[in-house]
């Protein structure tokens, strides 16, 4: 990161004394940007200039970046010889300090301290032995599981143990007034066993959480004050960077060591005492927060002790508002204006988006840039998961592990160095869904297929040789040999190697942390499959959890994309700041821009309209800003002859690998290859011409003359590439029509799926209800499922979905008959079923159990006295919207006392209230189908949330069948031009089945 100005420079307050302090407790108080850490630094190297040899102080950093920065700061500023820096964070220095003191604390010194991504997989290999009755799992074990670890780090850092945990939920269900406050007691006790259970297994496996070190510096200090002195004693100076970071664990370390050295420096975010001190101060905060339990620690440890105020801060950005129609239009604007900050010589290492949720809210940013060819770093806990290359060999770990997971096949089949085209996969998927086949078995019945051309023939056998000599070395070595080996054999790191970009590195250094991460698991679990590692791991990437010691790589040449919680303590000249409509606690990210600022909300998230959050309001308000609007593109990026070009380079090279490669193996199809990347060149060359022409000729001109040169030096060969290729008639139409470019380059590039459109016998195409829903949702995720129709295995939430919807038919088409009859007809009819679609007795299957067992014991009691009477179940329909056939069928039609009809449609899903349901449109278009195909006109449409026991009616509006047709019309006309361009956003891509071979979810 940049330096801070020189702060001497332009010093007016205490900065001076504070730097120079000696001995006793000091508190130093600054708003973000007021320059604390560069004090530390300058404190430190005060101190080595006096006679205190640098490792005689202790300095610790709220964040690994702040200590990292605190530590290059300290380096550049001292000036003789050291033996060593203690600076660190105080995940590191904890460590340090209980290693070193192991034996004191009954430690094995040689104790492991697990991230929550080991602890997360040591838990699901206990799975059966947890308690987890009262926690819905709903088929995500390892995501509750990654929320419960979370708890309990949140727990240790207030010092909060099991034992007392338990006693509060006992205490709680004494007291409980009514059963759901009892249940809310009991769901807290059984966490309390978890959080027992979780502690035993860390110890059995003679490991810590970081939330154990300081608990266990903590007793080692109050048993043993000898330890606790001589610590104090060796660091002559403690300094701590953002005391407010602290949590009461580690508080009560600094308090410990206090007791024998009052040597202690503290910077501390908040206001100057008094208030802010004239000029900006800063407009978005909280009451000041000199109020906050740090503080007023300080003043209860350090009664005596000094406080300096630093009032002038070096941060001063200009702060913009902005107000975007959705998460989509506010990706967009971002990687607009961070391109143009580009064009105008910014270093994007020091350009930074900031959102609250990497692992959520990254994607879209990242589709953003990628559309723009932006280099974009994401950084965050699931980070290394969301890489292209790490997801490569994912995908092939968990292909040879189990061949039934198509997702990870048809990625490892479509990415290089296979690079099978998709009309193939498509072809591939059609095999193994019609011969009832896994994806493998279904490419070995591929290779006597007329089907395919001998070109994909070839890669299909590529990947087969690959698959087997994998399968079987997968078998005999350890997890680590065996990742090396596959990351080397299908080539994963020589695929980029030469690729002019600077995520190269990264990436590289992405596939080794993979390779550390499998040597860790190795090292844990000695006798371990390394089946059991690809379980591990697909667990902790799914779960998005961080691995231990997943120290970030650097990223130089990146735009920086950062959680919230990262940014304390470190600056950039330009932040943006998106989601400002959560209710998470934006104060915490201070000032950490420099030069620009924009502090942006959407207006519509994915539950309907956004409401800003305070802190946005507060600043706008503070500011007397307006706000700048942004809507969504729907055609990507603005165009121009620079970002073409950027595009246009990175096919180039593409292009090149690809046919370098098989010049060194050929193929049949070598010669068109290598043709068409000599092709690509020569368009390179022709838009770089064309952006350095100079003068205003007009394009069309200069588009015959380059032509015409390129005609003297092109093969025919290449000279028809050229000729097919359409970039000339998108530059001409680039002016008036935006986002030509992309369509046309990904039409060259990708062949049509025009053969594996879902139509009908008469050609028209076919759309369901749900097909709308998926297309509208994501149309990359409506291409995976329907157009590729990628197999999928159902969970545990569909396989009881479509039980309670069998239940439920059979139970109204023969109904009971008496009103004793009818419960004991619907459990029966359950019970039978459960035992059918092979449910076992895992906590989550016994949940869905319980829950369904009283779900239909309130549906009975519901039913029994509802006045409608159901007289179709099941009804299908097929009607026409414009040149579109839309099928589906109702799960069941009643007829109510005044005639009417209700359409209802059963959901084992989450409740959704009448105002969410507001643009519904699978029940408009159910009431629009009875119309057309039954000639019923429905009233009413309602869902049944059967595990809710509760209806839920859709309102109507007058224009709804005009809604449902302009919708349909809309969806197939996007499907027959095959736009399928992902959608990402955090709710969908988080369940989303293609997770693993979408584009989108990367960075
Ligand atoms: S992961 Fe997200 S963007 Fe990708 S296909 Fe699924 S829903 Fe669409």
């Amino acid at each position: 990161m940049r330096e801070e100005p020189p702060a001497a420079a332009v010093e007016t307050d205490g900065r001076e004394l504070a730097v120079a302090h000696g001995a006793g407790p000091l508190l130093v108080l600054g708003t973000a940007g007021t320059g604390k850490t560069e004090l530390l630094a300058r404190r430190l190297a005060r101190l080595a200039d006096d006679g205190t040899g640098p490792e005689r102080t202790l300095a610790i950093g709220s964040t690994r970046a702040t200590a990292r920065r605190l530590r290059e700061r300290a380096e550049a500023l001292l000036r003789g010889p050291f033996e060593e820096l203690w600076i660190g964070s105080w995940d590191t220095i904890g460590e340090r300090l209980l290693r070193e003191h192991a034996e004191a604390a009954g430690l094995d010194p040689f104790f492991d301290v697990l991230g929550p991504a080991e602890r997360l997989a040591m838990l699901l290999d206990r799975l059966e032995q947890l308690p987890l009755r009262r926690h819905e799992i709903r088929g995500n074990p390892a995501a509750l599981l990654a929320r419960l670890l979370a708890r309990i780090d949140a727990l240790k850092a207030e010092r909060v143990g099991p034992t007392r945990l338990e006693q509060r939920a006992r205490e709680a269900e004494r007291r409980a007034g009514d059963s759901a406050e009892t249940e809310a007691a009991r769901r807290e006790l059984e966490f309390a066993e978890l959080y027992t259970a979780h502690d035993r297994i860390l110890a059995g496996a003679g490991s810590l959480d970081r939330g154990d070190v300081f608990l266990a510096l903590d007793c080692l200090f109050a048993e043993r004050p000898d330890v606790r002195r001589q610590i104090a004693e060796r660091f002559e100076y403690l300094m701590v960077d953002e005391l407010e970071e602290a949590t009461p664990a580690q508080l009560a370390i600094l308090e410990a060591l206090a007791e024998d050295n009052t040597n202690h420096l503290y910077t501390f975010e908040g206001e100057p005492r008094g208030g802010p001190a004239g000029g900006r101060g800063r407009p978005f905060s909280d009451p000041p927060s000199t109020h906050s339990p740090a503080d007023a620690w300080f003043q209860q440890v350090h009664p005596e002790g000094g406080v300096i105020s630093l009032e002038h801060r070096f941060r001063d950005p200009a702060v913009r508002f902005w107000k975007c129609a959705n998460e989509r239009a506010q990706s967009q604007a971002v990687a607009r204006e961070v391109e143009h900050l580009l064009a105008g010589g910014a270093d994007p290492a020091q350009i930074c988006v900031l959102v609250a949720e990497p692992a959520h809210q990254g994607g879209a940013v990242a589709a953003a840039m990628e559309e723009r060819g932006i280099p974009f770093h994401l950084s965050g806990p699931a980070a290394l998961f969301q890489r292209p290359e790490v997801r490569d060999a994912i995908a092939w770990l968990r292909a040879l592990a189990d061949p039934d997971d198509s997702p990870a096949v048809a990625r490892a089949l479509t990415r290089p160095p296979i690079e099978l085209r998709p009309g193939d996969l498509a072809r591939l998927t059609t095999i193994a869904r019609r011969r009832k086949q896994d994806m493998v078995a279904a490419c070995e019945a591929a290779l006597d297929s007329p089907q395919f051309q001998p070109e994909a023939r070839e890669r299909i056998q590529a990947f087969l040789k690959l698959y087997n000599a994998a399968a079987a070395a997968m078998e005999e070595r350890r997890a680590d040999v065996f990742v090396r080996r596959l990351i080397e054999r299908v080539g994963l790191r020589r695929q980029r190697l030469f690729a002019a970009q600077p995520e190269v590195a990264e990436r590289l250094l992405g596939l080794s942390r993979l390779a550390e991460l499998a040597t860790a698991w190795a090292r844990r679990e000695p006798h371990g499959s390394t089946r059991g590692f690809v379980a591990y791991l697909s667990a902790v990437a799914e779960a998005g959890v961080e691995p231990a010691g997943n120290e970030e790589p650097p990223s130089p040449g990146s735009v920086q994309g950062l959680a919230m919680d990262a940014v304390k303590g470190i600056g950039f000249d330009h932040v943006f700041v998106l989601g400002l409509e959560g209710d998470a606690d934006w104060a915490r990210i201070g000032w950490p821009a420099r030069t620009g600022l924009v502090l942006s909300r959407v207006e519509r998230g994915e539950d309907g309209e956004a409401r800003p959050s305070r802190f946005y309001e507060e600043a706008l308000a503070a500011a007397a800003g307006a706000e700048e609007e942004h809507g969504e593109e729907l055609f990507g990026p603005a165009e121009g002859l620079h970002a073409t070009y950027r595009t246009l380079r990175e096919q180039v090279l593409e292009a090149s690998w690809r046919a370098g490669r098989e010049l060194s193996e050929p193929r049949l199809d070598t010669a068109i290859d290598v043709n068409r990347a000599i092709a690509r060149y020569l368009e390179l060359l022709k838009l770089a011409a064309l952006a350095q022409r100079p003068g205003d000729e007009p394009t069309a001109e200069a588009i015959a003359a380059v032509n015409g040169l390129l005609r003297q030096v092109a093969t025919p060969e290449q000279q028809a590439e050229l000729d097919a290729s359409s970039l000339d008639s998108y530059l001409l139409d680039a002016e008036d029509e935006q986002g030509r470019r992309r369509e046309l380059i990904a039409a060259r590039e990708e062949p049509s799926l025009e053969a594996f459109l879902p139509r009908r016998g008469d050609g028209m195409l076919s759309l369901s209800a749900s097909d709308l829903s998926l297309y509208l949702t994501c149309p990359l995720k409506y291409k995976f499922a329907r157009v590729f129709g990628i197999p999928q295995e159902p969970t545990i939430n569909q396989r009881f979905g479509i039980l309670i919807h069998n239940v439920l038919e059979r139970f109204h088409k023969e109904p009971p008959a008496s009103d004793e009859d009818g419960l004991r007809q619907l459990t029966h009819l359950f019970e039978t079923g459960w035992r059918r679609t092979g449910f076992g007795a895992t906590d989550d299957e016994l949940q869905f159990r319980d829950r369904a067992r009283e779900a239909l014991r309130l549906y009975w009691e519901r039913e029994r006295v509802a006045e409608g009477e159901p007289v179709w179940l099941e009804r299908k329909f097929d009607f026409k919207v414009g040149e579109h056939h839309v099928r589906g069928r109702v799960d069941r039609v009643d007829r109510l006392p005044d005639g009417d009809y209700e359409l209802i449609d059963y959901k084992t899903g989450e409740r959704r209230t009448e105002e969410q349901l507001e643009n519904d449109l699978q029940l408009a278009l159910y009431r629009l189908a009875a119309r057309e195909a039954w000639e019923v006109e429905a009233a009413f449409g309602s869902y049944y949330y059967v595990l809710d026991a509760d209806k839920v009616a859709a309102p109507t509006r007058p224009d709804d069948a005009e809604r449902v047709e302009r919708t349909v019309l809309q969806v197939g006309e996007g499907v027959l031009s095959q736009d399928f361009e992902p959608r990402p956003s955090p709710s969908v891509c988080g369940w989303c089945d293609y997770r693993l071979i979408c584009p989108a979810a990367e960075t």
